[in-house]
């Protein structure tokens, strides 16, 4: 069954809409009418199965048959910190991190940062990565879509060390790789990640007095998005759902 999108609220009511794109793409290119199931998601956990009643000119129109129990969902609270990118590049990361089970997602900026949107700009880019994230969780079959931040400065997203089980600051200059303890699962997780300039000295300094780990991805320097997406899997990995349960 094809998984469509529906604001939570619509959720509550009788006969729900699914509205805009999902709308449009049911009518003109999927050709789907009164009587087809669909699966729906809201986005914070809820998934349904529905049956349309009604094409309408802007939405169509279902009834949901029942709710479904899907596992999907990582137990592994993953927050990324990425430096601001270049072009389209935050856009593809985010949706490919929202695919690796990302929960939260903060664009920041640092000392390298070449690319800074202004408020009017950001505001925009949200809602842009609220649809990519929207289409992401469509695609994967996930029932959360990640909450994402407003642009935070660095020092905004050191004091977040406080209010997470662990925090890990990938520098290109580490030495030290990541260093498991397999008896504590942190439940939450914060992974800051540098721009295309990579950190300066004084950056990873400040981290790690605030507390940060400070970690190696290896003797390769990597992109970024290289980089990102390989400290999301091993996240993923060592803390969350990619691994058999001992
Ligand atoms: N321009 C820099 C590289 C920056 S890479 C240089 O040439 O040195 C962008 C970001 O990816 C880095 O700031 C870091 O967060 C991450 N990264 C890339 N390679 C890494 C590695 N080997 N270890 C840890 N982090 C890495």
């Amino acid at each position: 069954m094809r998984r469509f999108y529906t604001d939570p609220d619509e959720l509550n009511k009788s006969e729900p809409r699914i509205k805009g794109n999902d709308a449009r793409h049911m009518r003109t290119v999927l050709r789907m009418a009164a009587g087809d199931r669909v699966l729906l998601t809201d986005g914070t956990g809820r998934v349904c199965q529905a049956r349309i009643t009604a094409m309408e000119e802007q939405s169509v129109r279902v009834v949901i048959e029942k709710n479904l129990e899907l596992k999907n969902e990582s137990p592994l609270e993953l927050v990324v910190a990425q430096g601001f990118l270049k072009d389209k590049k935050m856009d593809e990361l985010l949706r490919h991190l929202t695919e690796l089970g990302m929960t939260r997602w903060i664009p920041m900026v640092t000392q390298r940062t070449v690319a800074r949107p202004d408020s009017g700009r950001m505001e925009k880019r949200i809602q842009r990565w609220e649809s990519i994230a929207v289409e992401a969780i469509k695609q994967c079959g996930r029932t959360m879509v990640p909450a994402i931040d407003p642009l935070m400065n660095f020092s905004q997203v050191l004091d977040l060390y406080s209010s997470m089980d662990k925090s890990l600051f990938f520098w290109e200059e580490a030495k030290q790789p990541l260093d498991i303890d397999p008896d504590k699962k942190p439940a939450s997780l914060l992974l800051v990640l540098g721009p295309e300039g990579g950190f300066t000295k004084d950056e990873a300094r400040d981290a790690s007095d605030k507390g940060f780990s400070i970690v190696s991805l290896g003797c390769r320097i990597l992109r970024a998005e290289t980089a990102a997406i390989s400290a999301c899997t091993l996240a993923q990995y060592l803390f969350g759902d990619l691994q058999k349960s001992p």
